[in-house]
């Protein structure tokens, strides 16, 4: 893999669009085309559901054991291949090379996780209460599957999901979000290269999402929807799957609660909170959204956290020593420009950052703000930018009422010293997952979803393959 891939994979053979139709990828910290990919249409879709289909029954009867030594290859070659797929995945989607190591190895440890899930589909059975009849239950492959991907995370969010679709035995279409098709293409290429066979994975780049997708969901022969985005496009999938009655699992949008007691440590705090807000330069679903810190506590949490904001390296992913790369798009940065202006309008005060530089590339210094209204705007927008929202709170009843009032429910962030109160506050929290005096929270090994409008089901973990999967009950009467 050294020339990077631009066309789509479908059947296990490189094609174009049967259009010739191409969209440019750029690099966002520069704002250079940086390569033209196939720009997929409804017939190519088609093409890429009619291979998925044709490969489904033998991969279904293919033995766990091969299927998962596939997985451990591509886990393999994945890991050898560190550096060359970081500086692919930074140059399309701008986060730091540091950062992208650090996606490259996540992605990589879905595949092991689901490599040693693979053997362990279990089944089950017993004698039901009338004593005469027994029963025998086996788990089975839902299907072909269509997997919708963002941007944010462009490899780990394809192995999070492909993973455990060869696990189960599932086929299955990719579609990466258009800003960075580059890293599926080469995760594609790895898996071909693993040993996968023909039309068990296919992958789709298109600006054309909706035209691609919604005749898949529609038409019947695809019978699993694995989403990964904002909730709005969520909302309007779900939809779509209902006419087929397309199984679903939907990891949508957060806006996270961070929230610091007057006994939390400070330190740890102020740790978690950069790795909070600032993995991804703050363009992850799990970004600390707003920060309720105990009135007594938040003027030196404040102050701590704009002195570490402010001592952070903007710049081009690349370069050595960077720490915050570029946001994804203008459009991601006019937003992140509106919500901070939105909030100082209502009388938040800028502690550090707030101001775009000048020059190319769609950079967005780290940006501290204190007392936000909490009406204003990012209280209930995911910012997804390096901005810091900080509010005050009096008691716990009080903070966790205002942390659940939200329709989102994803993540929350709790510190405190005091053991009582962190399982009792994140007992009460309406998320899928607390980190407790942490600020990060993702790995292969645990259930990653959220409750609310965050999302349907869990990816990673013991779990994660039963998204993929159904039961075959069979009734045995003994005579
Ligand atoms: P997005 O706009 O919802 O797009 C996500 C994907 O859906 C892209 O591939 C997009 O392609 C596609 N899409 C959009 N409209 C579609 C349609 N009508 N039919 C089929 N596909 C369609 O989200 P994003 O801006 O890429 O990503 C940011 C969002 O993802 C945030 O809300 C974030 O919280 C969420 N996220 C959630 C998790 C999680 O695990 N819960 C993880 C990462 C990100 P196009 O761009 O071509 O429309």
């Amino acid at each position: 893999m050294t020339d990077t891939l631009t066309q789509l994979f479908i059947g296990g053979a490189w094609v174009d669009a049967a259009d010739g139709a191409t969209l440019p990828v750029d690099d966002p910290a520069t704002g250079e085309i940086i390569a033209h990919v196939a720009d997929a249409g409804p017939k190519d879709a088609r093409l890429a559901e009619d291979a998925a289909v044709q490969a489904q029954g033998e991969w279904a009867r293919t033995a766990p054991r091969a299927r998962s030594e596939i997985l451990r290859r591509a886990y393999e070659i994945i890991l050898d291949r560190t550096e060359e797929l970081a500086r692919l995945m930074t140059s399309e989607m701008g986060k730091p090379l540091a950062e992208a190591r650090g996606e490259v190895a996540y992605a990589a440890e879905f595949f092991r996780w689901f490599s040693e899930e693979a053997v362990r589909i279990d089944g089950g059975g017993g004698i039901l209460p009338d004593g005469r009849n027994r029963m025998l239950l086996s788990r089975r492959p839902v299907g072909p599957c269509l997997l919708i991907t963002p941007w944010n995370f462009p490899l780990a969010m394809g192995t999070r999901k492909i993973g455990p679709a060869i696990a189960a035995g599932c086929t299955m279409i990719l579609k990466p979000a258009p800003q960075t098709p580059l890293s599926s293409l080469a995760l594609a290429a790895i898996l071909q290269e693993a040993g996968l066979p023909d039309g068990v994975l296919n992958v789709v780049t298109t600006s054309r999402a909706g035209e691609v997708c919604e005749p898949l969901l529609r038409g019947g022969r695809i019978r699993k929807l694995s989403f990964t985005g904002s909730t709005q496009v969520g909302r309007l999938l779900l939809a779509q799957s209902a006419d087929a009655v397309v199984r679903t699992s939907m990891e949508l949008g957060g806006n996270a609660p961070f929230i610091v007691f007057d006994d939390a440590d400070l330190d740890t705090a102020v740790d978690g909170a950069m790795l909070a807000k600032m993995r991804n330069m703050g363009e992850a679903c799990t970004a600390a959204n707003r920060f309720f810190v105990h009135r007594s506590v938040a003027e030196e949490f404040g102050r701590r956290l704009a002195e570490r904001m402010g001592a952070l390296v903007v710049g081009p992913g690349t370069r050595d020593g960077v720490d915050v790369g570029p946001l994804i798009d203008a459009t991601g940065r006019a937003k992140v420009e509106d919500l901070v202006a939105d909030a100082v309008e209502r009388g938040a005060r800028v502690l550090v950052g707030g101001r775009t530089p000048e020059g190319p590339g769609c950079f967005y210094p780290p940006t501290v703000l204190s007392a936000v209204d909490p009406e204003s705007r990012l209280m209930d927008t995911e910012i997804f930018g390096p901005v810091a929202a900080i509010l005050t709170f009096d008691d716990e009843d009080e903070v966790v009422r205002r942390a659940n009032d939200t329709p989102w429910g994803l993540v929350g962030y709790v510190f405190t010293e005091t053991l009582n109160r962190a399982l009792r506050v994140s007992e009460r929290l309406e998320v899928g997952m607390v980190g407790l005096n942490t600020g990060l929270v993702s790995n292969p090994a645990a259930p990653f979803g959220g409750v609310k409008q965050s999302g349907l089901g869990r990816e990673g973990g013991r779990v994660g393959i039963d998204e993929f999967l159904e039961y075959q009950y069979l009734a045995i009467p003994v005579r």
